[in-house]
């Protein structure tokens, strides 16, 4: 009698929380959506805690992936740091994932530690151009322009780099421009250079983000991204309490382009992730544009 019951404490855990054997958090289908929903790119900021966020994934019906900004001028530079954040959320319902910043963050971890989350992800937000100035798209202070189309086709070799070398397994805030141009938008993003992005992301077997809080990229990006068999994952990048949101825009994206199941991404099982099928290149560098 105690063993039954202490296997039904455990089946349940297993439900409402985690696959204890595989660390796996268990999702939860969406009926008006036919699918799944997991938003891959949460962060515990501005003192949102797991509790808060567990408790939003309950009401919504979303499951959580919580990620950690690791790299340079971040909370977490080396190995020991991503160790002590997986460990403090492996196990409790959540995915656990790295969002690597910058490019020197292949130099910053070992792959072995790498592969303890169960994702990486990166942008393009953070590169040096071919003047050797390093830019954060959205700081506007530190984002240099002369010329909107020199700069697209900068940043779009940037994001090729970045899918054919960083072992990544999503690319996040994906097609953002900083606010100089952002209203451009359709106009910078060609077909052209929109399908060099997509081709790169389906060649290297990386997700692209459906970002809710960014609204990127957009839904012609998207269409075509499924055309040419490209998987995503939806994702919020909140900065703190009050804009984790409910993936509104993943959903209009999932119901307008008819995206299922199988268009969307899944971490892989352990030997499958992409810094374990990669090597970490040296980065990129400024005269070999
Ligand atoms: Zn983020």
């Amino acid at each position: 009698m105690i063993r039954r019951s202490k296997i039904l404490i455990l089946s349940l855990l297993c439900v409402n929380y985690a696959c204890i054997g595989c660390n796996q958090p268990a999702a939860r289908d969406v009926p008006s959506l036919g699918v799944k929903l997991t938003d891959y790119h949460a962060h515990l900021k501005g003192g949102l805690t797991l509790e808060e966020v567990l408790a939003a994934g309950k009401k919504n019906g979303i499951t959580y992936g919580i990620a950690q900004n690791c790299g340079k001028g971040f909370p977490v530079t080396d190995d020991a740091g991503l160790l002590a954040f997986v460990e403090s959320i492996r196990g409790k319902g959540v995915y656990v994932a790295v969002q690597a910043e910058g490019r020197e963050w292949v130099t910053m971890f070992s792959p072995a530690a790498l592969a303890r989350a169960d994702y990486v992800f990166t942008d393009a937000m953070t590169w040096t151009d071919s003047k050797g100035r390093r830019m954060r798209l959205w700081m506007p202070e530190e984002v240099f322009i002369e010329d909107p189309q020199p700069f697209m086709d900068e940043l779009v070799d940037t994001i090729e780099w970045i899918l054919n070398n960083e072992p990544v397994d999503l690319y996040a805030n994906p097609t953002f421009l900083p606010a100089v141009i952002a209203e451009q938008y359709d106009a910078l993003w060609t077909i052209e250079r929109m399908d060099r992005v997509i081709n790169a992301a389906v060649k290297n077997g990386v997700a692209i983000e459906i970002n809710s809080k960014l609204r990127l990229p957009s839904e012609s990006f998207i269409r075509r991204a499924k055309a040419a068999g490209a998987t995503f994952s939806c994702g919020t990048n909140n900065a703190g309490k009050n804009d984790l949101g409910n993936l509104e825009y993943s959903r209009q994206m999932i119901a307008k382009c008819g995206l299922t199941q199988k268009d969307l991404f899944t971490p892989k099982p352990e030997g499958q992730k992409a810094v374990q099928r990669k090597k970490l290149p040296q980065p990129r560098r400024t005269e070999t544009r």
